[in-house]
């Protein structure tokens, strides 16, 4: 399997219509708010959350990543670049 580097998008572009993007996004309100990375798929453009992924200081995500898209075959491990090591 094979990695793949995911472009960090800015800050503005709050929709990721460019496939193989990701950002930041804030979850829930108030106290409650987590950060989680969002992304859109390099091969379809299909956008998913990363809830139940972790991200190393190197900005290498845990575990691999399947799109949602059931007609996309995209499974890979991922490379954030850019990723400052936090979510915040
Ligand atoms: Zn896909």
């Amino acid at each position: 399997m094979t990695h793949q580097f995911i472009t960090q998008a800015a800050l503005t572009d709050t929709w990721l219509k460019t496939p193989g993007q990701w950002r930041l996004v804030a979850m829930g309100q108030g106290a409650n708010v987590e950060h989680c990375v969002r992304l859109s798929c390099p091969d379809c453009g299909e956008v998913a959350d990363l809830q139940e992924h972790t991200v190393n200081q190197a900005g290498c995500v845990d575990p691999s990543v399947v799109c949602p898209n059931k007609e996309c075959n995209f499974h890979k491990y991922i490379f954030l670049k850019g990723w400052t090591g936090c979510l915040n």
